[in-house]
């Protein structure tokens, strides 16, 4: 590949373009993750997508890919998804397609990740993984980086608009602006040519307001006689970073997203200081929900709970039940109960250890009976989450639970304790 096509790749807008791009492709898996971890979890998604009759799933993906391809600039980006055929997404019964929508799924729904998730494909990945030659040339990972995202915007449009038309919803979609993330290939154009998408690229920027870089607040919504300041660092490399008060340009320096400002103001941006992806383990979430073990790959209706229990840090478990019906959370009585029952239920969703599954159920079934939902509920909802069917026992009557075969370590005990504040 010629040298020239990655120099263009290694400006300082260029990146950013490509930073753009993912984080916009991060929000977008963000929604298929919330929108289809509900779906398996209380309509059971993935057995009636196996149920359907071959026709059926055909005109069903058929829509999806139609529905995509509506969006401007998604026929160029679809030539690097040559998975994303008709043939493809409807092979193996409808596995094929369950398994490639499982790949957009997080390991947790909390936190908008800032890098997004690639669905593998043995071709596709050769061909996206540069040589060592070439990733000398700085601009590189830039390039290679920007074609993978288009590949990943595509796929997952495709899987998006397949649930969706699925569920029989309607979804009017924003294109990524089409001007952003683009190439300006200078070889073999002729220099009028290069001067009018360059123009071409002014105009449109010109239509996007300035905004706060850290709030997002932009200009005309300020509070009259306010004005966005610029970071005159940045502004000296005619970077575009505004912000709308001290307090935000503050926070952008030490907690900026995808990287903290500090980290590349007033120097040119390099591919060294572009996101990169969180280690698997390295944080807990916010609800306090530890992530998973490595060997432990939680289902969509466990995702599903989990973003429930964050949204909802007060309740113990949630029982799904389908729309129209309300969901129902249980909260354990009392505080004892209730940090017993914390430390046994993050145990199961750090591992999904049977032992811990077992505990839950037999945890939660006053309060099924006190509610009046019936126990098979708890029991079918649990092998759905946990994949590990649990023995529906007419006769356990409360929260003793025998915890001598695996006592409680020191640092569940303190998590759960953090988390009641105790
Ligand atoms: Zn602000
Ligand atoms: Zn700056």
């Amino acid at each position: 590949m010629p040298k020239s096509v990655f120099a263009t790749a290694n400006a300082d807008h260029v990146i950013f373009a490509a930073e753009y791009e993912a984080s916009c492709i991060c929000k977008l898996q963000h929604d298929i993750a919330r929108e289809a971890t509900k779906r398996f979890a209380e309509n059971d998604f993935e057995n009636a997508w196996k149920a359907l009759s071959d026709d059926r799933r055909q005109e069903i993906v058929l829509e999806g890919i139609y529905r995509t391809m509506c969006i401007p600039d998604m026929e160029e980006r679809r030539k690097y998804c040559p998975d994303s055929s008709l043939e493809n997404l409807t092979s193996r019964g409808g596995e094929e397609y369950l398994r490639m929508l499982k790949c957009l799924l997080p390991s947790n729904l909390d936190a908008l990740p800032t890098v997004p998730l690639e669905i593998p494909h043995t071709f596709v990945d050769r061909i996206f993984t540069p040589t060592e030659e070439e990733l000398q040339y700085p601009g590189c990972k830039t390039f290679f980086r920007s074609m993978k995202n288009s590949r990943t915007y595509a796929l997952s449009t495709v899987i998006w608009n397949i649930l969706l038309t699925f569920y029989g919803i309607e979804e009017t979609q924003q294109p990524i602006r089409p001007d952003r993330g683009r190439f300006i290939h200078t070889e073999g154009l002729s220099k009028s040519a290069t001067r009018e998408i360059v123009r071409e690229h002014n105009e449109q920027r010109k239509l996007i307001p300035n905004a706060c870089s850290f709030c997002g607040l932009s200009e005309d919504r300020l509070p009259a006689g306010r004005k966005l300041q610029a970071c005159s660092k940045c502004r000296q490399l005619n970077r575009r970073m505004f912000y709308c008060s001290k307090e935000c340009q503050t926070k952008d320096w030490k907690l900026g997203s995808p990287r903290p400002h500090k980290l590349i103001c007033g120097k040119p941006l390099t591919e060294d200081n572009m996101p990169k992806a969180t280690p698997a383990g390295a944080a807990k979430t916010a609800s306090g929900i530890p992530d998973p073990d490595p060997g432990f790959t939680r289902s969509p209706a466990l995702l599903h709970q989990i973003s429930l229990l964050s949204d909802n840090p007060r309740i113990d478990y949630v029982i799904v039940r389908p729309y129209p019906e309300p969901d129902q959370g249980i909260c354990l009585a009392d505080a004892m109960g209730s940090l017993m029952f914390k430390v046994v239920r993050n145990r199961a969703l750090k591992s999904g250890d049977r032992q811990a599954v077992n505990a839950i159920y037999k945890m939660l079934i006053p309060s099924m009976d006190k509610t009046r939902l019936p126990r098979s509920m708890l029991c079918k909802q649990l092998e759905l989450e946990f994949g590990h069917r649990v023995e529906e026992d007419p006769d356990a009557a409360g929260p003793s639970v025998d915890h001598s075969e695996a006592p409680f370590t020191k640092e569940e005990l303190e998590q759960a304790m953090e988390d009641l504040d105790i």
